[in-house]
């Protein structure tokens, strides 16, 4: 069967591996230049699936609304009045319970955790994709006594879900990450999750879209899609800016990030995501025994800072204020001050370089995938602020379902039609 992927992002890539491996004939189009130039970009490059959740939490209203108070806030968000936005923040509102809360981790974490045993099957396969991969875990960090108050619902959840963690004080977390021992942050206590792990998205694509070129798979870039034609109950083809031919399959796979609802909305179908931005910044290690080794969230302010090979990502914050990409100078100070505290020397945060990005989030959390009621159009988006994390599990269960297997995960609470 020939089936068009729209998208290169980590998700599109992901999901045309698997459906390369199952035999199909893959054609790939993106607008951009290369493979994850847009939000799969710069993430943080947590590879987490001990922290697969949704936004959509108990008690994060009034966390949000206190946050607008503060000057760096990492959490901002307009009140313009732009219908999509104020459906979405409704919609997110009416999950923030404790029994919706449970339920949509529940499905993320079911997915997170299916991906991460994709990924790691994938990097064993001796695939020659090199994207600074380790799995050293993650050291949540908590700077004082009372950030602390949470760790026991936090690992409540993860007992319930059945995740591995250790509680440590600040020694053993300096003796567990060395190049903490100059940290200017105290550290009250810290949370390591040992299953978890970190790469760079953007590599892992590239590397990956390389391996699929040589095998025969078609990489369209510089792509931009206009419009998908329906005819009766199936998708016709799809409309490229500036030619005047469809490009045509016999199935097609939608995971267009954050831009998907654009191009869905004109076939009957409004699907909830919205673009939720955040910031990182890359520098490079000077002095790899005063760098971190493994992956630390720094609870206090929601910036997570990883190991990527020879260099340093910090990244977070979320602003709900629509599609701009522009980088507020203000957001690159504050995570440039937050890496500074935790390592002063050893990381050459001077030269870094800033990055935003649209999370492309549902208002209840989990992605969106498998079927639509057109026949031969399969959805894969809506992977929020914890896409790396699923890319390879949502790739290889939409594959399943494009090949007509059931596939490994219960798709309850993954489809479209949990929105109807
Ligand atoms: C600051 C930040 C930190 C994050 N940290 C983490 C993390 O630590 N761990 C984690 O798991 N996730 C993290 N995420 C989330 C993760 O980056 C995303 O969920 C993931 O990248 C989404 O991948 P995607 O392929 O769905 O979207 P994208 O990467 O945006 O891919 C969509 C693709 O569609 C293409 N496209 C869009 N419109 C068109 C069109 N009209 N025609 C043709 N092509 C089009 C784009 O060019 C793009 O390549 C973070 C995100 C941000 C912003």
């Amino acid at each position: 069967m020939k089936v068009a992927v729209l998208g290169a992002g980590v998700a599109g890539v992901a999901a045309a591996y698997y459906l390369w491996r199952d035999g199909h004939q893959v054609v790939v189009l993106d607008r951009q230049s290369g493979a994850a130039l847009e939000t799969s970009f710069g993430n943080a490059g947590g590879l987490c699936p001990s922290f697969a959740g949704p936004w959509a939490a108990p008690g994060m209203i009034g966390k949000v609304l206190k946050m607008a108070l503060q000057r760096e806030a990492p959490i901002r968000f307009s009140l313009s009045p732009n219908p999509r936005k104020l459906i979405w923040l409704a919609r997110w509102i009416g999950n923030c319970n404790a029994e919706r809360f449970r339920a949509n981790k529940l499905r993320m974490q079911r997915v997170a955790h299916f991906s991460s045993a994709c990924l790691q099957s994938l990097a064993d396969s001796g695939l020659p994709i090199e994207f600074d991969y380790h799995q050293d875990g993650t050291l949540q960090l908590f700077r004082h006594q009372s950030d602390l108050k949470v760790v026991a619902g936090i690992t409540r959840a993860l007992d319930e879900f059945e995740v591995p963690w250790r509680l440590l004080d600040g020694d053993e977390a300096r003796r567990l990450e060395p190049a903490l021992a100059a940290s200017r942050a105290p550290i009250a206590g810290a949370l390591f999750l040992p299953r978890d792990g970190s790469g760079d998205s953007h590599k892992f694509a590239t590397g990956l879209a390389a391996y699929l070129v040589q095998q025969g798979v078609a990489f369209r870039y510089g792509t931009a899609i206009t419009a998908l034609v329906k005819a009766g109950d199936r998708i016709q083809g799809v409309q490229i800016d500036g030619q005047a031919a469809l490009i045509s399959a016999d199935a097609y796979v939608v995971a267009l990030g954050q831009q998907t609802p654009f191009l869905l909305r004109p076939l009957g179908l409004s699907l909830p995501i919205y673009p939720l931005k955040g910031y990182s910044i890359t520098a490079r290690v000077d002095d790899p025994g005063r760098a971190p080794r493994a992956a630390l969230m720094d609870e206090y302010n929601k910036v997570m800072i990883s190991r990527l090979g020879g260099r340093v990502r910090a990244a977070g914050m979320a602003e709900l204020k629509g599609y701009s990409l522009a980088v507020d100078p203000g957001r690159v100070a504050f995570l440039k001050k937050v890496v500074r505290e935790w390592f002063p020397e050893g990381v050459g945060i001077d030269d870094a370089q800033a990055w935003a990005g649209l999370r492309p989030m549902t208002p209840d959390g989990p992605a969106i995938l498998g079927k639509t009621h057109y026949a031969n159009l399969y959805l894969n988006c809506g992977h929020g602020s914890n896409g790396w994390t699923q890319a390879c599990g949502t790739g290889k269960i939409v594959a399943d379902i494009v090949s007509g297997r059931p596939p490994e995960v219960d798709l309850e609470g993954l489809t479209a039609d949990r929105y109807a």
